[in-house]
This record gives C-alpha cells, structure tokens and sequence, in this order.
C-alpha cells in the first residue's frame, strides 16, 4: 500500500536508536525525508548514515541536542522547516521507588514527556493546518494504560500528555491534522534491558534468562522490534489514517488483557 506521504517533511525526535528510529526509517522507506534528534552526535550521524542506505533518495537531516530544552526544540525545529509530520519522543524517565523523587524528579519527568510533546506540538500545528495536512504521532507507553509500579514518574506524565491530546486532537482535525498517541509495550531496545534490569536487579547471563521468560509471557511470544514500532507510526502518518484521531493505539503483542 503507498501511504501517500512521500515527498512530505517529518520532524522525528529523539531517534538516533531504538522506536524513535524505528519510526525515522520506516517513514524514509515511504519516501518522506526526515530530520531526526539525539542528545548524542556520533550516534546520532550512524542513525542518519543507516536511514541514506535503507531509503535512498531522502533528504536525512541531524539536529544532535537536548529536545527537553528550549534551546534544543529550536534547533530541531529551525533545521527541519516545514513540517508535514511530527513524531514526539524523549528518553523515559528512570524507575524507582516514588518514595524517593522529589519536586526535582516529578518536574524533569513532566519536562520530558509531558510539557515538552506539547510545545512541540503548539509549534507546528497551525501551519500544518494551514496547510491542510498534518500528522503528529507521540511515542509514549503502555503504562498510560496499564501502570507500572516501578516506572510511576513515566505514568504520571505521561497521562498528562495524553489528556491533552484528547482535547487538543478535536480541535484541529477539521484543518487534516490527526494527532495520536503510540503506546509502546515491550520492545527490545536499550531502554527495555536498562528496565528489566533495574526492575530485576539481575545482569548477564541471569538478565538473559530474564529476557527469554518475560518474552515467552507475553502472548506473542516475544518482545516487540523496532521496525514494525515505525511501520505503525508510518501508517497513522498515512494519507488513508485521515479519519483517525485522539487515539491511544496501544502495539504490545497481545499483553494488556482487557476488553478496552
Ligand atoms: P532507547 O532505545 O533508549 O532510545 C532512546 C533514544 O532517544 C536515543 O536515540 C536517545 O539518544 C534519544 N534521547 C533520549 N533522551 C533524549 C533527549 N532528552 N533529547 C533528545 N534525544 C533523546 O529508548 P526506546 O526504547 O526507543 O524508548 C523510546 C521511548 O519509548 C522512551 O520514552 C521509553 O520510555 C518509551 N517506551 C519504551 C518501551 C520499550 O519497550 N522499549 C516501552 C514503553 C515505553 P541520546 O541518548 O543520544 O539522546
């Protein structure tokens, strides 16, 4: 199926690695030139050199910054000029016991994955509308749905987010803009081992044992992979998504058990 989108400009943040280049690639392979983010340079330039050869023909730029910065957003949105398609992303915040964070820790974790989505989103929407065309997808988690305990910083800000996107979607849809959240389950990226680990304690080969029992507990059998993480954001970036907004789509191989 062509998606329609090719020739379009998408801002992906944070995306040198993991779902944020999941979904940087998969919307290249739809033709789509993209500008990606990351706090690392050289990371982030092997991301960009991995996109050139697996999509041919698009325009990958680098923008290597903080995007829970002001001065980082900025950047990222100067170097990426009209923006057609915008996929919200940022590190999660660390898990702990919240008996331990602190007015600090609540406001960095709603910086991140909360306040930042937002302005980035206040940023290009008007022109998208203007445009007639836009898509914005936000990378967040499935413990908006389903909380983990140990990740409390991550389900509280980000369930900011995505009441204001339920409002927010509404009112510029009219306009061709469809605005949805991404909830990731688990997918084997660096910031699952860092999760498991943590959440386990355990490291090597008893990490790696670890990781083959969660994966076999999930009813797919396995943990998710980054590719078919983008291939989804593609398609709610698509031209035939149009008619869908303010959802929540949730992409974990089966393991929240409920109806809705
Ligand atoms: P990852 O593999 O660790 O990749 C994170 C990417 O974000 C890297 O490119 C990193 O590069 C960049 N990044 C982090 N903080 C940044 C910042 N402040 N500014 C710019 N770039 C930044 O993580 P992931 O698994 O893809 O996770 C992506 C998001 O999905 C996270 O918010 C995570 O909590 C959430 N999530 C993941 C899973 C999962 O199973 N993987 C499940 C639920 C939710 P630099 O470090 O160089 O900046």
């Amino acid at each position: 199926m062509d998606f329609g989108i090719r020739g379009r400009n998408a801002l992906v943040c944070a995306a040198s690695k993991g779902l944020g280049l999941g979904c940087a690639v998969a919307l290249a392979k739809e033709g789509v030139n993209v500008t990606i983010t990351a706090r690392g340079a050289e990371v982030l330039e092997q991301a960009a050199a991995k996109i050139r050869a697996e999509a041919p023909g698009v325009t990958v730029k680098t923008v290597a910054g903080d995007i829970t910065t002001e001065a980082g957003r900025q950047q990222a949105l100067d170097a990426a000029g009209q923006i057609d398609i915008l996929v919200n992303n940022a590190g999660g915040p660390p898990p702990g016991n919240f008996r331990d964070w602190g007015r600090e820790d609540w406001i960095k974790a709603v910086d991140a994955n909360m306040i930042t989505p937002i302005l980035l989103i206040k940023a290009v929407v008007d022109g998208m509308a203007a445009r007639k065309f836009g898509r914005i997808v936000n990378i967040t988690s499935s413990a908006v749905k389903a909380p983990i305990p140990i990740l409390g910083l991550s389900n509280g800000a980000r369930s900011g987010l995505h009441g204001f996107v339920a409002g927010a979607s509404r009112q510029v849809t009219k306009d061709g803009v469809t605005i949805n959240n991404l909830l990731p389950g688990r997918f084997l990226t660096d910031r699952l081992k860092q999760t498991i680990g943590a959440q386990t304690g355990k490291a090597g080969a008893e990490l790696e044992a670890e990781f083959e029992k969660q994966a076999a507990s999930i009813p797919a059998g396995r943990f998710g992979t980054a590719e078919e993480f983008g291939q989804v954001c593609a398609f709610l970036c698509s031209v035939q998504a149009a008619y869908m907004t303010g959802q929540n789509v949730l992409l974990d191989g089966g393991n929240y058990p409920g109806s809705f």
